[in-house]
């Protein structure tokens, strides 16, 4: 159980990856905002699967913060992180200082595209800019082969394939499924955050999906009726705060009335103060 090489500036991790490709190694780069759990483990172990090298990327993102979100109280646990990354097998930890990733000046973003806009667009105003043009910065400094998402954040996995189409970036996007806690609850850095009366509200959130993709299973295809029962799941848990619990199309997450074919059922929720996403494709076949 080797630890991983940590590396903290741009130069020598492009210098690293780009010697590693120049060997014939394939190269795979997992983004992260570290306090990693069972998800960001998965991602570790598909680009393993995948790539002959693989980089983790620990970075919290002030960018892609609100004002009033939790960029301060975001937990950093980077000595836990390492340990969890030699267990994985990562080769390399990148863990840039803010000043590294955001030199002095910079002023420079990357703006999304439609997709961007409903939902966590909504929401999070800003938010989507900042991931992009983080992810942007990170593709930089770690040019790896291909780089591993969880469609745990489902719109943000649409916002960086659409960037990658449109600025042309020579890297291939994975995504990969939600790991959840065996009781449902999807994997998240903020679920700490969570007091045991608020992660028993929490899990119906994955319950709501569920109860969605019944619906489907039974015949339902009208966005609006499964949509309703989500929000009805979620207020019976005694969730009073739902940003949007919603049917839409998977691609561009456009309001839809039918399911015709791919549809994602989408959830934002404040249990507390702590906001919660998850989803689930609903597909008819
Ligand atoms: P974060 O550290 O929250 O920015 O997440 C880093 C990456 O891990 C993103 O691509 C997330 O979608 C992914 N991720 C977070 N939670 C999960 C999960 N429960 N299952 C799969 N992937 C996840």
């Amino acid at each position: 159980m080797t630890k991983p090489q940590v590396v903290s500036t741009v130069r020598a991790m492009c210098g690293i990856v780009q010697a590693a490709q120049r060997s014939g190694q394939r190269v795979g780069v997992v983004p992260t905002m570290g306090a990693l759990h069972d998800g960001h483990l998965s991602l570790v172990a598909a680009s393993r699967a995948a790539c002959d090298a693989t980089v983790v990327t620990i970075f919290v993102n002030p960018t892609q913060f609100g004002p009033n979100e939790d960029f301060s109280r975001y937990p950093r646990t980077l000595e836990a992180d390492l340990a969890k990354l030699a267990a994985a097998g990562a080769d390399y930890a990148f863990v840039p200082d803010v000043a590294e990733m955001y030199p002095a000046g910079a002023t420079t973003m990357v703006e999304p595209g439609e997709v961007a806009k409903p939902l966590e667009g909504q929401f999070r105003p800003g938010h989507f800019r900042g991931v992009a043009t983080i992810v942007l910065k990170l593709f930089q400094a770690v040019p790896a082969d291909a780089a591993f998402f969880g469609q745990k954040d489902y719109q943000q996995q649409l916002v960086v394939r659409r960037m990658v189409a449109d600025l042309l970036l020579p890297i291939e996007i994975v995504v990969c499924p939600i790991v959840r806690e065996p009781d449902g609850l999807a994997m998240s850095s903020r679920n700490v955050y969570l007091s045991a009366d608020e992660r028993h509200k929490a899990l119906s959130l994955s319950r709501a999906l569920k109860a969605a993709e019944s619906l489907v299973t039974q015949g339902e295809r009208d966005a609006a009726t499964i949509a309703s029962r989500m929000q009805t799941t979620l207020r019976e848990a005694g969730i009073e705060s739902i940003d949007y619990a919603t049917v839409v199309d998977a691609q561009t997450l456009a309001a839809i009335d039918r399911i015709d074919s791919l549809a994602a059922a989408l959830i934002a929720a404040r249990v507390g103060t702590t906001r919660l996403i998850d989803n689930a494709i609903l597909s008819v076949s």
